[in-house]
């Protein structure tokens, strides 16, 4: 199989059995769903879910967050990973929101990675989120399970990772493949015992190739 046929074909797989995959962190807007992914850093969606509501509901805006303290956010935090640094990027971020962009959390790449607590990844998860930009945020999931598949061919760093899978997926399908390949490294391809006798892409994997050929 070629590179674009394991391409077509995961697009194919995905498109009839995940057309609506989406991020599992929950968020009404922009600015909740970039507080969200900071704090997603190093921890799971299921906890930051736990934790959101109470953060939205004491700071219902990016502005009201820019007036927080350290000492009053902190507890609120407290049961994530990091709650130091994440207490001091989320204020850190709403300050500069609310005093270079007006309020408005930035759509672009270059705009985003000037706040505190966001890097590339988290810049391409909101502009590809909010806005389907043709962005690949790379994870551990989405760069293992690419390279098991074979869309990536040996990326050694997730920059190298996210250039690949953004030149071979069409640009209309990269925000959408970004959850596809995640939602299936979390439930299916997953890191220690990829469950590769349930799984649909068997037949385009790479990894399965060599795991069952005969000796
Ligand atoms: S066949 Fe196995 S290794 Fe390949 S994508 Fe599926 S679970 Fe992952």
């Amino acid at each position: 199989m070629t590179k674009k046929e394991r391409y077509e074909y995961v697009i194919r797989y995905f498109e009839e059995h995940a057309p609506d995959a989406e991020t599992e962190l929950i968020y009404d807007n922009p600015y909740q769903l970039l507080v969200a992914v900071i704090l997603s850093a190093q921890c799971t969606d299921k906890r930051v879910n736990m934790t959101t509501p109470a953060i939205f509901e004491k700071y219902p805006t990016v502005q009201d967050l820019s007036t927080a303290t350290v000492e009053e956010l902190f507890p609120l935090i407290k049961s994530i990973s990091y709650p130091n640094n994440k207490t001091k990027h989320l204020i850190g971020m709403a300050k500069m929101v609310t005093e270079e962009y007006n309020g408005e959390i930035p759509k672009t790449v270059p705009e985003l990675i000037k706040l505190p607590g966001v890097g590339r990844k988290t810049a391409n998860v909101i502009t590809s989120v909010i806005d389907h930009q043709p962005n690949m945020a790379v994870d551990t999931h989405v760069f293992r399970v690419s390279a098991r598949i074979g869309l990536t061919t040996n990326a050694k760093t997730v920059l190298q990772a996210e250039k690949q899978l953004v030149q071979n997926f069409p640009a209309d399908k990269i925000h959408i493949a970004h959850h596809w390949l995640i939602l299936h490294g979390r439930y299916v391809c997953i890191a220690r015992n990829p469950k590769c006798g349930i799984c649909g892409i068997r037949p385009a994997c790479k990894y399965y190739q060599k795991i069952t050929k005969p000796a």
